[in-house]
């Protein structure tokens, strides 16, 4: 099956970066070069595992006669590996790359909660929180489709190392959310405070369908993440339609001035969404979110980020 989304290349491969780069007078990305050590071992990780998305396919194969036992089989093995959340869809040509082609009928997505406490201690905790999570995320996948090539079944793992899916189309038909204004899926435990680990297969497994819980309508009148947003890159009101699915288009361009221009990073528009705690009612979460936003009037919410000392400051040590 050939893919039909287009793609956007990450750092210097994207050329509207780094064209927003030059414009800006600038030779480099400061937010990768002042990556702490951690982040580049991390990197490093997921480029590694990488090269061993795809293997050897076992010659034998296991015979799967109930496609719903596979798929719950195959969700309990995701959450055995450190998964908070799984889900399957029928894969198709949107879920992929244009300039890909695979021969798989599923993609199974796992996804990974990222500790929101740590969006509380400035922008370099939460740099390091992300990368630990896309580390395992591409740990989780590659396993995953290691153990289903075992089985007799092609299986390649898809992450920050190597990718040929476009993780929200397949994780919105998984089941695990709805797109929020902010173009990050929200899952109705972990808002849209996680990363996705993905592999695409032959194993016949059951489809889930897609999780509507009302974010898309709260989204027609919460403007959070457009008024925290420090580039006012995403818009309040103006959305496309594709396939049933509102889409608020970022202005890219814009985004880019903050969340790759400066040294620290971004995490704005994920940490101001109340879907953290909106639809669980998980209290603490709750109390971190009020935390957090009363951080932001503080400094003045459209402030690119603020430093720990400061924050520490806000919350009383
Ligand atoms: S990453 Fe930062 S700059 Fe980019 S859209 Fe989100 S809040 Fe705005
Ligand atoms: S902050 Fe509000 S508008 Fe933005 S994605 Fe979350 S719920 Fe939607």
């Amino acid at each position: 099956m050939k893919g039909t989304s287009k793609v956007r290349q990450q750092g210097y491969g994207d050329p509207l970066l780094v064209e927003v780069m030059k414009r800006h007078g600038l030779d480099e990305i400061p937010l990768y070069t002042h990556r702490p050590p951690e982040t580049e071992a991390r990197r490093q990780r997921w480029f590694d595992l990488g090269k061993v998305r795809d293997g050897e396919v076992a010659a034998e194969q296991r015979a799967v006669d109930d496609p719903a036992a596979m798929a719950a089989e195959i969700k309990a093995m995701a959450k055995g590996l450190g998964a908070s959340a799984v889900g399957i869809a029928k894969l198709t040509p949107i879920m992929i790359d244009e300039a890909a082609e695979l021969t798989h009928d599923s993609v199974i997505c796992a996804i990974v909660g990222e500790d929101y406490g740590e969006a509380l201690k400035g922008p370099r905790a939460i740099e390091t929180e992300s990368t630990r999570t896309y580390v395992r995320c591409a740990e989780i996948s590659t396993e995953m489709a290691k153990r289903i090539r075992a089985w007799g079944y092609p299986a390649v793992a898809h992450h920050n190392g190597g990718c040929d899916i476009q993780a929200i189309a397949a994780m919105y038909a998984a089941g695990l959310g709805e797109l929020g204004k902010h173009g990050s899926l929200i899952h109705p435990e972990l808002g849209a405070s996680h990363r996705p680990g993905i592999v695409t297969t032959t194993l016949p497994l059951s489809p889930d369908a897609p999780n509507i819980f009302g974010v898309q309508d709260t989204c027609l009148k919460c403007n959070l993440c457009t008024n925290n947003c420090p580039a006012d890159a995403i818009p309040t009101k103006d959305f496309v339609i594709t396939e049933g699915v509102r889409r608020w288009l970022t202005d890219v361009e814009k985004c880019y001035t903050m969340s790759r221009l400066r040294p620290q990073y971004c995490h704005i528009c994920v940490d101001a969404c109340p879907y953290i705690h909106k639809a669980n009612g998980d209290q603490r979460k709750k109390d971190l979110f009020k935390r957090y936003m009363a951080m932001r009037k503080k400094a003045g919410y459209k402030t690119p980020a603020w430093f720990a000392e400061e924050a520490e400051e806000v919350l009383g040590g």
